[in-house]
C-alpha cells in the first residue's frame, strides 16, 4: 500500500500516538534503498514508476495548509513521523526539510515531538546525520547483526552492504537514537534465534539506544509466508534488552 500524498493522516499508530506523516518520496511510487520482505509499501520493483519528489518548497507549503487546518479541529498531534513510500534520508534536500518542520512544529504544536523512521544505510552522509541528531525520535532500523540475514529480511540495493559499517554508523548517536527491530519468521528467515539474538544484543551493546523498540509484522506484507512472531517470544527477547540495562517498548 503506497501513501498518495506528501502528507498523510495522523494515524493511530502503534508505537508513537497520533501521528501526522510526511512522505518525501513519490506519491505513486517506492524508493527505498532497502527492499524488505516485510515492506508495507510493497516490494521495490512493484512501485518504480513514479519517481517524482516533492520539493522543499512543496512539502513546507503542505504542511502549513494541513497545519492550519488541524488547529481549527482542534486536533491532537502527538508526533510529525517522517515515513511513507520508501526511505526518507534518500531525499537530496533532508536536511532543509527537517529544519522547515522544526519551524512548522514549533509554529502550531510546539508540544509533538519529530520523529523520522529509517533503514539508517544513509549514515555516510553528514547532512543526514546532521537532520538525524536534529530530531526528537531518530529511529533506525536493526533488524539483524548478521549480515546474512539482513540481505533475507532487508535485502539492501548496494550490492556491497556491510554490516559492521552499518552498526558502526549507528553507534555514533549513542543515546541520542532509538532502534526498531522487526522480529520476523518463514520463508527461509528466522531474525529469533539464539544466534541471531546473541548477535543483535552485542551489537546493542555496543551502540547504547535510549529505547529499543521490538515488534513484529502487524499488517499485509508483500513476501508469501511470513508469520508474526507471537508476544511471548517479543517479551523473552526484551528481558535479554533489559538484561544489558537499556529500555525496551514492545509492540506486540
Ligand atoms: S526500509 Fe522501510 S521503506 Fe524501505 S523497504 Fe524496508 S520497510 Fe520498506
Amino acid at each position: 500500500m503506497l501513501f498518495n500524498t506528501t502528507i498523510f493522516g495522523p494515524i493511530r499508530s502503534r508505537r508513537l500516538g497520533n501521528s501526522l506523516g510526511i512522505n518525501l518520496l513519490p506519491n505513486n511510487g517506492k524508493i527505498c534503498s532497502f527492499d524488505c520482505v516485510y515492506c508495507e509499501c510493497g516490494l521495490n520493483k512493484d512501485g518504480r514508476e513514479d519517481t517524482k519528489l516533492s520539493t522543499r518548497e512543496e512539502v513546507s507549503k503542505e504542511l502549513e495548509a494541513r497545519l492550519k487546518e488541524l488547529k481549527s479541529s482542534n486536533a491532537v498531534i502527538d508526533t510529525f513521523t517522517f515515513a511513507g513510500n520508501g526511505e526518507p534520508t534518500m531525499h537530496p534536500d533532508f536536511k532543509n526539510i527537517v529544519e522547515d518542520v522544526i519551524h512548522l512544529r514549533n509554529t502550531y504544536y510546539p508540544d509533538a515531538v519529530i520523529s523520522v523512521l529509517t533503514n539508517a544505510w544513509q549514515l555516510a552522509n553528514k547532512d543526514v546525520v546532521f537532520a538525524l541528531k536534529r530530531v526528537d525520535n531518530n529511529i533506525l532500523k536493526l533488524d539483524s547483526a548478521k549480515k546474512e540475514t539482513i540481505q533475507k529480511i532487508n535485502q539492501p540495493v548496494n550490492p556491497n552492504f556491510d554490516i559492521e559499517t552499518l552498526i558502526s554508523q549507528i553507534a555514533q548517536f549513542k543515546d541520542n537514537c532509538i532502534v526498531q527491530t522487526m522480529f520476523v519468521k518463514g520463508n527461509g528467515i528466522d531474525n529469533t534465534t539464539e544466534e541471531e539474538v546473541t548477535a543483535w544484543i552485542n551489537a546493542l551493546k555496543l551502540i547504547q539506544p535510549r529505547l529499543v523498540q521490538i515488534y513484529s509484522i502487524d499488517r499485509k506484507v508483500p513476501i508469501e509466508g511470513l508469520v508474526h512472531v507471537d508476544e511471548n517470544e517479543l517479551r523473552e527477547i526484551e528481558k535479554r534488552v533489559k538484561k544489558i540495562g537499556l529500555n525496551t517498548l514492545v509492540t506486540p
